[in-house]
Order: structure tokens, then C-alpha cells, then sequence
């Protein structure tokens, strides 16, 4: 069980800037993201478009911001459990959450802040008869760490940057032993260098490349063993193979947020604005994922909620302490 002040369900930039917040108050916090690293709707949808909005960054790159912020959170060692949506919220007789993972990990605290944003991600997954039934099998919609494709046989499926960059990396490296590309169309909507590396290493037999095709049924008893790719024009051909990878992008959903006995608007948590906290005490939310009169779903505004919130969950914690406001100057940013 991993103990903490705060359980922050969501590692977007909200959730990574409300670390500072409460560590400046000596909290402590533990963040939980679905997706294999941090940054939220920056780094999963626009890492290099760049953001004008930040107050003292007249641009900045979303990723960069994200490094930026992460940084920032250092200093309060902040935890993570990544690649494991939080499902569950339970309460404990000593007024505090547990918080329970779909891969079960589970975490305690006083105080929950959902920074879930537009909801978990969830794959867009290919029409493939029999997928799920190889799920965790075989078949993996994320790459969460390229090491688990060493001198496999990998087929990678899908035509944007996710596809082409993953089969590179995976090249490049040589990590996986054999790289099958299969995409549906004679064209990609990748970004053009990853293109025409990938047509590169095609040329160098490195990869191979087949296109106007889908993969459309799946082999193997228990495990995954072979995949079955239907061409436009050279029908069907069956190809042996441990992995099958289709990045076909994700979709956000509110996923198991819905369930948290929360008060639900427009699909966002309604919250009371003097503290951002939700129907159920203890438990706020904050960035995109919350609903008021005249919210704005923009970074900036998630950061002011994640401050004010995290005064309203000292004083819940510390119901016998007083906390007076004093600027990072005098104080300094002294870490755990
Ligand atoms: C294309 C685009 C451009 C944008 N440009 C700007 C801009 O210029 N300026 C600006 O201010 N805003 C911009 N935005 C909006 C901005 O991205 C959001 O306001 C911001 O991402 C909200 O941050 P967040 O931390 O609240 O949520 P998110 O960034 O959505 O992060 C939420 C995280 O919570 C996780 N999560 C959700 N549910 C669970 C669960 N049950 N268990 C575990 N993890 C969970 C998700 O996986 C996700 O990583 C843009 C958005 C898009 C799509």
C-alpha cells in the first residue's frame, strides 16, 4: 500500500504543478496516469506545438513545458504509479481514500484531487475478429517499454506518427528481430522525415513495409503466433509473429471517473469554487476535468484551481495548524 498526503489521479500538467503547490505546505504527493509517462493531453497530443498562453513563456513547446514542470515538482519527489488507471475510490474508517488501479496497486491518503482531464485514454482499436482475446497475449496498444520487443518478431500497425516512430526506434535500436509495417492506405499521415525514414529503411530490407493492407485475424493457442494480412489487390498472406502493435491513436473517455459517486455535468465533476472540492469531502477536482459557472478549459486557469485547492486539503489534514501564505522569496523552495 503506498501512503501519501495527497493521491493525485491524473499526471497532466495540472497534476504535476499541484505537487509544487503542496509541497511548498509540506504535503506530499503520489500521482496515478493510464498513459506510460506524464503529461496529459501535451505530451500524448501535441508535444512540439507550441503554447502561447503560459504567463512568463511568450512560446513554449508542450513538451518542454511538461519537462519545465516536472522539474519544477522535483524538488517534492513526487510518486508515480503510470500505465494503470485508477478505478476505485474507497473510505476507510480513518476518514482517509484508498485508491485501487485496474492492475490493483493501491494507494492511501486523506486527500484524493482527480486532475483527470478529458478521462483516461483509451485505444482506438483496429476490427480485428478475435483482438481482444489475444490482449496482454500478444497484442499491446501502447509501447510502454520497448526492452519487452528484444529479438521478438514485432508487426506494428497503423499510419501515423505513433506507427512510424515506434518502428524506427525499434529498428534503430535493434531491439525487435524482425519489423512488419502494415498500414491501410499508400500513404502516411506521419510526420514527412519519419516517412521517408521509414521508406529508407524498407529500401535497406530493414523493415518491411506492407501497405494497402490490414491485418484481419490473429493465430495462436493462448499466445499470440501469427497474423493474418489481407492486401487490396495480393490477397491473403499469414505471417508468424509474437507481437502485434496496433497505434491507431486514443480516444479520451471519463472512463471510471463516472462511477466515484461525484456529481457529473456535461461530463466533468461539478466543484464548489471557493476550493475546487467535489459532493464528496476530500475528494476535489481540478484542470479539465472539473465543471463551474465560467470555467475555461485551459492550462493556466487548472493551475489556479490545483493552488487553491491544495490550501482547502492542508487545512483538512491539518485541521489544528494555520497556514500563512508566504511568497517563494522568502521562503525558498526547500524539498523533502
Ligand atoms: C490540440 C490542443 C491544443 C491545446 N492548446 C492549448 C493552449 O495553447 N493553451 C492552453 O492553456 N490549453 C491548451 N489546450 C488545453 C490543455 O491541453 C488542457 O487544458 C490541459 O491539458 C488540461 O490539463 P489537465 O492536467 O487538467 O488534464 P490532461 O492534460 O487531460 O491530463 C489528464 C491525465 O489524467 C489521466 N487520467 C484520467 N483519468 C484517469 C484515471 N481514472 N486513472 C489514471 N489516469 C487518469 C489521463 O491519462 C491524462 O494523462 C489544448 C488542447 C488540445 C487538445
Amino acid at each position: 500500500m503506498i501512503q501519501t498526503d495527497i493521491i493525485i489521479i491524473g499526471a497532466g500538467p495540472v497534476g504535476i504543478f499541484t505537487v509544487f503547490e503542496a509541497g511548498l505546505l509540506k504535503l506530499r504527493c503520489h500521482l496515478i496516469d493510464s498513459l506510460p509517462q506524464p503529461g496529459g493531453q501535451l505530451t500524448e497530443i501535441y508535444p512540439k506545438k507550441p503554447i502561447y498562453d503560459i504567463p512568463g513563456y511568450p512560446t513554449v513547446d508542450a513538451g518542454d513545458l511538461i519537462d519545465k514542470l516536472m522539474a519544477q515538482s522535483a524538488p517534492f519527489k513526487p510518486g508515480f504509479t503510470l500505465g494503470e488507471s485508477a478505478v476505485k475510490i474507497d473510505e476507510t474508517e480513518d476518514n482517509q481514500f484508498i485508491v485501487t488501479t485496474n492492475k490493483g496497486t493501491q494507494h492511501k491518503a486523506p486527500i484524493v484531487m482527480i486532475a483527470g482531464g478529458l478521462g483516461v485514454f483509451e485505444p482506438r482499436k483496429p476490427p480485428v475478429e478475435n483482438l481482444e482475446n489475444f490482449e496482454d497475449k500478444g497484442v499491446e496498444y501502447i509501447i510502454r517499454d520497448p526492452k519487452f520487443y528484444q529479438d521478438k518478431k514485432v508487426v506494428v500497425a497503423g499510419g501515423g506518427d505513433s506507427a512510424l516512430d515506434w518502428s524506427i526506434y525499434l529498428v534503430e535500436n535493434k531491439i525487435a528481430k524482425e519489423l512488419t509495417l502494415v498500414h491501410r492506405n499508400s500513404s502516411f499521415r506521419g510526420h514527412l522525415d519519419s516517412v521517408q525514414k521509414v521508406m529508407d529503411l524498407a529500401d535497406a530490407g530493414k523493415i518491411k513495409l506492407v501497405t494497402e493492407a490490414e491485418v484481419v485475424t490473429l493465430g495462436g493457442n493462448g499466445k499470440l503466433n501469427s497474423v493474418t494480412i489481407r492486401h487490396n489487390t495480393l490477397g491473403e498472406q499469414v505471417a508468424a509473429t509474437d507481437h502485434f502493435v496496433p497505434l491507431f491513436g486514443l480516444k479520451p473517455s471519463l472512463g471510471p471517473i463516472a462511477d466515484w459517486g461525484l456529481e457529473i455535468e456535461k461530463s466533468a465533476i461539478k466543484v464548489d469554487t471557493k476550493d475546487y472540492s467535489t459532493n464528496r469531502k476530500g475528494i476535489y477536482a481540478i484542470g479539465d476535468v472539473n465543471t463551474y459557472e465560467g470555467k475555461l478549459k485551459l492550462i493556466l486557469c487548472g493551475f489556479h484551481e490545483g493552488t487553491i485547492a491544495v490550501q482547502s486539503a492542508f487545512a483538512r489534514i491539518h485541521p489544528d495548524k494555520k497556514n500563512v501564505l508566504k511568497y517563494t522569496t522568502v521562503n525558498g523552495v526547500n524539498g523533502f
